[in-house]
């Protein structure tokens, strides 16, 4: 066998205060700090080779828990009556959404409701998902997305900076 890339990707966490990421070689335990601006913002899984000759994949460790304020205008939709509104999202993580509802039908916790908002960086990305509503207070709603498993890369790079 040649020497291989590993079939797991090691993971790395993201450091979002310096906005890069530390990669640890596997073979040899050399350590490079890596800004994330440098990778390509489409990949989230990346070969890397280390000076020690020997290449290994790792993958961008993106923080769910992380949660960034913001202020964009966006549409929901109640799933089960088709009633759309208006809304402003006030903050976004991987895991999930809060926004207050402007205009359109009430919700309740346990809804699905189909969100859509445009991020505020220069390509303007769509964010479309479906979220569950857990918790209303005082016209603020928290949501969760209902597949957290197909991580959005642009939400991803969104929340590194
Ligand atoms: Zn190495």
């Amino acid at each position: 066998m040649p020497q291989s890339i590993p079939i797991q990707p090691q993971v790395f966490p993201i450091d979002q205060d310096t906005a890069t990421v530390t990669l640890v070689c596997p073979h040899c335990g050399h350590d490079q700090a890596i800004a994330l601006n440098r990778l390509d913002s489409n990949k989230k899984l990346f070969g890397v080779k280390c000076h020690c000759g020997r290449k290994y994949a790792s993958c961008l460790e993106f923080r769910r828990d992380f949660r960034k304020d913001v202020e964009l205008q966006g549409v929901y939709e109640l799933e089960s009556s088709g009633q759309a509104g208006l809304m402003t999202v006030v903050d976004v993580s991987l895991s999930g959404v809060g926004f207050h509802p402007s205009q359109g039908p009430e919700l309740d916790p346990g809804d699905l409701v189909k969100v859509s908002f445009r991020l505020d960086t220069r390509t303007t990305p769509e964010i479309k998902r479906q979220v569950e509503i857990m918790n209303l207070h005082q016209g603020h709603v928290g949501a969760r997305f209902t597949n957290v498993e197909g991580l959005n890369k642009e939400l991803g790079f969104y929340l590194m900076y």
